[in-house]
């Protein structure tokens, strides 16, 4: 198979937020569609090991906002590729609480969500949430995977649904890859002279993880 042509699908850049217990955690996720208009009614497909699955599972009830081309990267970072089990993910992000559920507001839209069904996967859970509200506080253009992939130049973390492995001929000569997020450096000041508190723009980790790749 041609893997090639699963990157032909298009997709939106969101980030998936729940309770656990008071406290909002929330991961980024790319795997959500609209299944039907009335009752407006989403699946959500989320990776098993992910701290948001299991408060899902265990509230029943989730958020999702949806990025847009302007927001800040670094909610990517902070919300792909790290764990709310190590971290208190929305320490310092701007957010509002919308029916007790937390919505990122460096966003372009978002609904909240009560679970009225699932069916699991051999890695991933598919959410179908009814919409109960939603809103579209900026007028602003949505981020799709391909602007993320090609504009922002982010990667998929492992868990994504649409994660795809590179393969050895796909893969770029030597380059400053950041090794949390796989964001790679090709800015027009060498890598080397950059300042040392030089953080990675996506995952925002120090210049020390940056390795040649
Ligand atoms: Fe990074």
């Amino acid at each position: 198979m041609n893997k090639n042509v699963l990157r032909n699908f298009s997709y939106g850049v969101y980030v998936v937020s729940a309770l656990d217990g008071q406290r909002p955690t929330g991961c980024v996720a790319n795997s959500i569609m609209q299944i039907t208009s009335s009752p407006a009614t989403v699946a959500v497909s989320m990776n098993h090991d992910n701290y948001t699955n299991s408060c899902i599972e265990k509230s029943g009830r989730f958020s999702v906002s949806i990025l847009s081309e302007q927001s800040d990267p670094g909610l990517i970072g902070r919300f792909g590729f790290q764990s709310g089990k190590d971290i208190d993910k929305f320490e310092s992000v701007a957010y509002e609480t919308v029916d007790g559920l937390p919505v990122i507001t460096d966003s372009c839209g978002y609904i909240t969500c009560k679970v009225i069904d699932k069916m699991e996967t051999s890695t991933h859970t598919v959410f179908l949430g009814e919409v109960v509200d939603g809103d579209v506080p900026k007028n602003e253009t949505p981020m799709t995977y391909a602007y993320y992939h090609k504009v922002v130049k982010g990667k998929s973390p492992k868990n994504a649904p649409t994660y795809i492995a590179e393969d050895n001929d796909t893969k770029a000569t030597e380059k400053w890859t950041c090794s949390i997020c796989g964001y790679v450096y090709d800015g027009e000041t060498p890598f080397d002279e950059l300042p040392s508190d030089y953080v990675c723009p996506i995952c925002k980790q120090p210049k020390e993880v940056f390795k040649k790749q």
